[in-house]
């Protein structure tokens, strides 16, 4: 840390747009401390090792206060830090780095984020849970369900990933969970047991604004949540479809905000202002719906 002087990142690829700068700019400029919050690409490793290893260093030699990690990176972190959080490590993925002393500590906030806004939103009683995709989100997802003691399958068009994130989660213990091809006959297979359906692909993402990671020929399952962990638009064609079909449904706005806020407070050891990070975010997401990128 250097004073009140807090320099930022998000290590993603490729790095179009994010609405972490704002949140996190807003948040800073709230409390009164300096600093900035840079996108910085760097491209899938190996490729990219090189420029991961240099961002790293910088933070070692406490150029950077903390650092945000989005995909393709955020499984292949692992290796590359001196230390993780029990959170990321039971998770395995981190999206959030901190400097402790001289270490780098990899740590998730995305499950603690997600765990919180399900039950601000929608609060549901602990059932059965469909987890559409299985890459870095559906981790966390996953893996905090289970810690709730939620029955959880995982859908995914990627079945191999999908069965390594079954493999961890069951040698961290939790049996209940399980695996099927992310097809519509497999879906209604299991859809009666479902009472949460969690959307962590990235179908329906703006400018995607048309699509949904659920088959259009088939009915959600009847009385289950709806969770979509997109955030841009601020409906998204999964939440407008179970709204319609009378089913309780939120975007990821909420998670977004929340996972931001505990990075924040890694970094910088103060409370996060999160109802200043969630009117920036939403003022991030309208400005670019506006200019027709949501
Ligand atoms: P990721 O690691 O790239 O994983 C994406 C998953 O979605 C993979 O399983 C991928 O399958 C699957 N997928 C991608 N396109 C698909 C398609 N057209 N049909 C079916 N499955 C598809 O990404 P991630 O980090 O998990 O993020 C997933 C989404 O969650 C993103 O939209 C991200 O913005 C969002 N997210 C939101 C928050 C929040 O705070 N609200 C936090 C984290 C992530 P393959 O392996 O076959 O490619």
């Amino acid at each position: 840390m250097r004073g009140d002087i807090y320099h930022l990142g998000l290590l993603g690829w490729p790095m179009k747009y994010s609405l972490s700068p704002d949140i996190h700019m807003a948040a800073l400029q709230a409390l009164d401390l300096g600093g900035d919050y840079h996108l910085l690409s760097i491209s899938p490793l190996p490729g990219g090792e090189a420029t991961l290893i240099g961002v790293l260093e910088r933070m070692r030699r406490g150029e950077l206060q903390g650092l945000n990690v989005t995909v393709p990176h955020k499984q292949v972190i692992l290796g590359y830090l001196d230390r993780l959080t029990p959170a990321a490590g039971a998770i395995g993925a981190v999206n959030t780095i901190f400097r402790q002393g001289e270490e780098l500590v990899g740590d998730n906030t995305d499950r603690a984020g997600f765990l919180k806004d399900l039950e601000t939103t929608l609060s549901p009683a602990v059932g059965g849970g469909l987890v559409l995709g299985a890459g870095g989100a559906a981790r966390a997802v996953a893996h905090g369900l289970c810690e709730q003691g939620w029955q959880v399958w995982i859908a995914a068009r990627r079945l191999n990933r999908a069965e390594d994130l079954v493999d961890a989660l069951r040698k961290l213990g939790f049996q209940f969970v399980s695996v099927l091809p992310l097809k519509p006959d497999e879906l209604k297979a299991i859809s009666p047991n479902c009472t949460l359906v969690v959307n962590a692909t990235p179908v329906g993402m703006a400018p995607q604004t048309e699509a949904s990671p659920w088959p259009s020929t088939l009915a959600f399952p009847p009385g289950a949540s709806v969770y979509d962990l997109v955030y841009m638009p601020e409906e998204t064609m999964l939440t407008k479809t179970a709204a319609k079909a009378g089913l309780p449904a939120t975007t990821g706005l909420g998670m977004l905000i929340e996972q931001a806020a505990l990075s924040f407070e890694r970094w910088t050891s103060r409370p996060a202002p999160r109802m200043v990070m969630r009117q920036a975010a939403l003022e991030a997401v309208a400005s670019t719906q506006r200019m027709g990128g949501g």
